[in-house]
């Protein structure tokens, strides 16, 4: 998939409607259209990275400000405890091929895919 026909960019130009819960300059923060769990967030960097296959030195900062991103958005939207999963690849169980950090949790029992 290129990034014109990529759904996440379109989230990010604003193209296709997403419930935003964060954005600056970098990244990207939304609710998953299909939730696995009481709250599950998506955090993109704006720059279309397919996945972790494809990331490089240049993208440790990027890296960084996403997962320090998670607690925070985290603990705003209730959470006392979450699970970050990153899919990367298509036998890694990856769907959309723009970099994405799941953030979820809330349920009693975390759920585990
Ligand atoms: P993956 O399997 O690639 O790690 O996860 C892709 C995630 O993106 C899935 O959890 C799916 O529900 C979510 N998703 C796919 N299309 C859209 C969309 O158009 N909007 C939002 N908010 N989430 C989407
Ligand atoms: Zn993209």
């Amino acid at each position: 998939m290129n990034k014109d026909d990529c759904i996440f960019c379109k989230i990010v130009k604003k193209e296709i409607p997403a419930s935003i819960v964060f954005e600056d300059e970098e990244l990207l923060a939304f609710k998953d259209i299909n939730p696995i769990d009481k709250v599950h967030l998506l955090i993109i960097p704006k720059e279309h990275i397919e996945n972790l296959f494809s990331c490089e030195k240049k993208h440790k900062e990027l890296l960084s400000k996403m997962l320090l991103l998670a607690p925070k958005l985290a603990k705003e939207n209730g959470l006392e405890g979450f699970r970050v999963m990153i899919n990367s690849g298509e036998k890694g169980g990856q769907e959309v091929f723009h970099i994405h950090f799941h953030v979820y949790g809330g349920s009693e029992k975390i759920a585990k895919i």
